[in-house]
């Protein structure tokens, strides 16, 4: 599906194989070219809707002369290899989510170092083969790109006569960025901010000064700044009213924090052992990934605050209140 937002800048919806059954791609269009926000995920039939889509308001994917993307996501950046194939687009994105892209095609090296990352959490070895899976699944479907230029904190692009600034909002995912029309109060949010859930965050393997939800609350306070009237986030419908938003966001990782600091106690647990009881209540393996890698965030947060000391149990990493 298609729809114009504003004057020649379009939604386009592709789809997505779980979750959220959906993503997002953003379409700004000028002479006959278009660039794109965000370039959906890598699965049979998404190639084929961006162009019916595209066709729908008399281009094709050989029109599209830039993809800008939010971050590195496979559901944000899979079909970017597939359109430069097509058009030869410019691809831009943040340095930072440059590393993380090719820290995910560093495959042995990274599956080995998931491996020693997941079983330090305390996993059972199986439950660690299932987190090793779903990260093979997730290099399948990431696609190889070229990229053209860095984006940088702040700068403004022009597109044909619109401008836009890149906001850099880390914490979702390392490198993550947003894109903002001020002259529309318009802010193409990724997976930043979310309508109907917040944003999962997790741990980036082998990044371990990285602080995903100190970075992600100091994102959102950077966006709490903008005057921004319309958010177009990567899932769900569009909306108003970001501060409320962002309050909720705030408040939804205060009360989680607080509820797992309540089950930390002076007896050392592994995060496996914190989290085990929503683990073991969940079915689904990428399900059981996150809530894993959530609990690890907060747990790197707490240790961060002072709260939570973090010690050695033999080869796992083990948590108690100071
Ligand atoms: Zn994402």
């Amino acid at each position: 599906m298609i729809t114009e937002i504003s004057e020649n800048f379009y939604r386009i919806t592709l789809p997505m194989p779980f979750r959220l059954r959906h993503v997002h791609a953003y379409a700004l269009v000028e002479d006959g070219q278009a660039a794109l926000f965000d370039a959906g995920m890598l699965m049979p039939g998404a190639g084929q809707k961006l162009e019916a889509d595209l066709a729908g308001i008399g281009l094709s994917v050989a029109d599209i002369s830039d993809i800008y993307l939010t971050h590195t996501h496979t559901d944000h950046c899979g079909l970017a290899g597939w359109i430069q194939e097509k058009s030869s687009a410019r691809l831009h994105l943040s340095d930072e989510a440059r590393q993380m892209y090719d820290h995910f095609q560093q495959g042995e090296d990274l599956i080995a170092r998931a491996r020693l990352f997941y079983a330090r959490r305390g996993l059972p070895v199986r439950d660690v083969e299932a987190i090793v899976e779903e990260i093979e699944d997730l290099r399948g479907r990431i696609p190889r790109f070229d990229v053209a230029t860095p984006l940088r904190d702040r700068e403004t692009r022009r597109f044909g006569s619109r401008a836009f600034e890149v906001i850099f909002t880390p914490g979702h995912a390392a490198g993550h960025v947003c894109f903002f029309f001020r002259d529309e109060g318009l802010l193409l949010a990724g997976d930043h901010i979310l309508p109907y859930i917040a944003p999962s965050l997790s741990p980036t393997i082998g990044d371990e000064v990285f602080q995903p939800l100190a970075s992600y609350l100091e994102s959102l306070a950077a966006v709490e700044k903008l005057p921004v009237s319309t958010v177009y986030p990567g899932h769900g419908n569009s909306f108003n009213g970001v501060h409320e938003r962002i309050h909720e966001i705030r408040d939804h990782h205060a009360l989680k924090k607080d509820m797992l600091l309540k089950r930390i106690g002076a007896r050392p647990q592994t995060t496996f052992g914190i989290c085990e009881e929503t683990i073991r209540a969940v079915a689904d393996d990428w399900e059981k990934f996150m809530a894993l890698n959530e609990t690890y965030v907060y747990l790197q947060q707490l240790k961060q605050e002072g709260v939570i000391r973090e010690g050695m149990a033999g080869k796992t990493v083990v948590y108690s209140v100071v």
